[in-house]
């Protein structure tokens, strides 16, 4: 994973920041690359004919994607408000999300301690929706000293509300985007391969593509050969997959 929350001096920030948006397995279907291939293999007299390898990988490489609809997989996700409408889109998944009309969210992620810290990036020339390198340390630290107030007034008003009996459906408008939030995503191993594939890719919102490379690394250990049949076809949807070799 590219480092890009690491500045001297602040490792226990990484180890924050790197872990909200991030994701892990809840529950995937046992032995789910056998699975798919007893069902890819519906039509033949042996449908639990041990070898498989091939057979998955004519799948991708041909694109035969029904079959990995056979087998599913759960993940929990920690992230932000400003990520989770973007996850909600892949509207192959079931989701649940926390609910800020249920539960005070700043008591769903406790360890995610300055929220307002997050990465500030520099405007991406050429592609309006993305973002360029880091900025400066010291641009980051002036806007995080004016972002600590605005954190402390937002946070006391919001708690201030809820003390004195605001539903707290009302209460949340004030909250800001980068507020925690939980999200459960399940879906076929269909669709996880293609949401790798595209949210992994380089024009997503880093802090999307984490938690797609996430999943994507937690995939390639679960299903290893889906995994190496992805990486040998030229399928330009499939980029995603492409977060090199660390686990
Ligand atoms: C960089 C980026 C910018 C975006 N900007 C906007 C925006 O400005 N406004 C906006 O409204 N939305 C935006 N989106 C969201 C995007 O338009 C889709 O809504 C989102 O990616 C969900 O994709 P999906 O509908 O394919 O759902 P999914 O649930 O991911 O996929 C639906 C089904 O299609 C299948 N599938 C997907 N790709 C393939 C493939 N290549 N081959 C075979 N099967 C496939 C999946 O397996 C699944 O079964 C953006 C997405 C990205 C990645």
């Amino acid at each position: 994973m590219v480092n890009l929350f690491v500045w001297p001096g602040c490792v226990s920030e990484w180890v924050r920041l790197v872990k909200l948006h991030s994701a892990e397995l809840n529950w995937i279907t046992p032995k789910s690359e056998r699975t798919i291939a007893r069902h890819a293999r519906v039509s033949t007299k042996e449908p639990e004919r041990e070898e498989f390898t091939r057979l998955l990988s004519f799948c991708v490489r041909h694109g035969h994607w029904s079959v990995f609809e056979q087998a599913s997989a759960s993940f929990e996700i920690a992230t932000t408000r400003a990520i989770s409408p973007q996850l909600l889109r892949h509207r192959s998944f079931t989701f649940q999300e926390l609910s800020q009309r249920y539960s005070d969210p700043s008591e769903i992620l406790r360890d995610v301690k300055d929220e307002f810290k997050f990465d500030l990036r520099l405007q991406a020339e050429a592609n309006r929706q993305s973002s360029a390198e880091e900025i400066s340390i010291e641009l980051r630290n002036y806007f995080w000293e004016k972002l600590k107030f605005i954190d402390q007034d937002i946070k006391s008003v919001y708690r201030e509300m809820l003390e004195l009996g605001i539903a707290k459906e009302c209460a949340r408008n004030v909250l800001p985007e980068y507020t925690t939030t939980r999200v459960h995503m399940s879906g076929t191993i269909r669709s996880f391969i293609h949401y790798v594939g595209l949210r992994g890719k380089e024009n997503t919102q880093l802090e999307h593509r984490n938690i797609a490379h996430n999943i994507g690394r937690i995939l390639k250990k679960e299903l290893p050969i889906i995994y190496k049949a992805i990486k040998t076809v030229n399928d330009p949807s499939l980029v995603g997959w492409d977060f090199g070799n660390s686990t």
